[in-house]
């Protein structure tokens, strides 16, 4: 910006002044418009507003002190009006931001793909335990839940596992540590099954009732490809006056083909259970073959899926203790149970439980 110092006037006529102030208007639009950056802006406004150095203040000192009496006025003007000129530069400067060359190496390329974002999905786990409850839901049945750190009352006691029962054997579990000076029944464990739900919800709910109970579980066992130390269950209850073994049968028929498709049958085996009195296992008819024969049903036609029987009226005196209108002499109930990973398993075609657990996005993603 090394414009030509400040000229001396020599006549102070009106022509002379329009002239000498245009030639310093034009320098000053010239150095305007070849401004680049904030630095050279700020170059620029001290260039020539400059309190001490600016060309505004040469022109003030050379020009106006020089000029004669009647001159004073038109050249005062003619000074306010470029010194409003270059102010208007300046400000223009200021406000027009980066230079299209700055802007151009900023650019964003808008037709490049966008950065992806994984949205979260349900959990195959976590789906199929929603599909069950759903079912249940619709006849009726509402939520329980309860915690997974159980006294050994409420996983076993109460459920009919009197202390030294060979039953609770079948169910090998995994204990808090240092709980020997409590009494037996208090001691904590990771519960093995969701039962405990049923009892705290009958000892806080008078009859009827019927829930399902959706819930992490934990079992003392080796890890293979179906077995897992933690594993899911949905449990479900229902109590009332007169429910009968029928009652039974058909929820259970019903919701097999809700979840399996209505052209499944289900058939009922006597089995064993310590808080169910008769107890049941239920086979539905192979997914797979239709009930023909095929190796994931051993050539059997039948899958064995869930557990279940009449409420052991045992069950319903330990309820009825907090409260009286589960006296087993007029109430009567059914409960099951079924395994969530089993399920999901046969559904999504899953070969080893571990699959769930592993948290390889591979795996997972094929479910989102
Ligand atoms: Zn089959």
């Amino acid at each position: 910006m090394m414009n030509d110092e400040i000229p001396n006037l020599d006549s102070f006529d009106e022509a002379s002044l329009d002239a000498a102030f245009a030639a310093l208007e034009a320098q000053a639009r010239a150095a305007a418009a070849a401004l680049d950056g904030e630095a050279a802006v700020e170059a620029f406004r001290l260039h020539w507003l400059g309190r001490k150095q600016g060309r505004l203040n040469e022109v003030s000192s050379r020009w106006l002190k020089s000029a004669p009496a009647e001159a004073k006025k038109l050249l005062g003007m003619r000074f306010n009006a470029l010194k409003a000129a270059v102010e208007g530069l300046l400000e223009a400067a200021a406000g027009s931001g980066p230079s299209d060359a700055a802007l151009a190496a900023e650019a964003i390329d808008i037709t490049l793909p966008g950065t992806q974002r994984l949205t979260g999905a349900e959990h195959p786990i976590t789906r199929t335990m929603n599909e069950i409850v759903s079912v249940f839901a619709a006849l009726g049945y509402s939520v329980g839940v309860g915690p997974e750190v159980e006294t050994d009352f409420y996983n076993f006691e109460c459920m009919n596992f009197p202390p030294g029962h060979p039953a609770r054997d079948t169910q090998d579990t995994l204990v808090v540590a240092n709980q020997e000076r409590r009494p037996q029944r208090d001691r904590l464990l990771l519960r093995t099954h969701t039962s405990p739900v049923q009892m705290r919800t009958m000892e806080s709910h008078p009859p009827p009732v019927r829930i399902v109970i959706p819930g992490k579980v934990h079992r003392n066992e080796a890890d293979d490809a179906t077995h897992s130390s933690m594993f899911h269950q949905v449990e479900g209850l229902c109590v009332d006056t007169n429910i009968t073994f029928s009652d039974l049968k058909g929820t259970l028929d019903h919701a097999m083909k809700a979840l399996f498709g209505s052209s499944v049958k289900t058939r009922f085996f006597p089995s064993f259970f310590p808080f169910t009195e008769p107890s049941a296992d239920v086979q539905i008819s192979c997914i797979f073959c239709g009930g023909k024969g095929c190796r994931k049903c051993k050539n059997s036609g039948w899958i064995e899926l869930l557990g279940c029987g009449m409420v052991d009226p045992a069950v319903f005196a330990f309820a009825a203790e907090k409260q009286s209108g589960y006296d087993p002499k007029k109430i009567s109930g059914f409960a099951f149970g079924m395994g969530v990973e089993r399920i999901a398993m046969m559904k999504y075609g899953v070969g080893d439980i571990g699959q769930f657990f592993g948290g390889d996005m591979r795996f997972l993603s094929q479910f989102a």
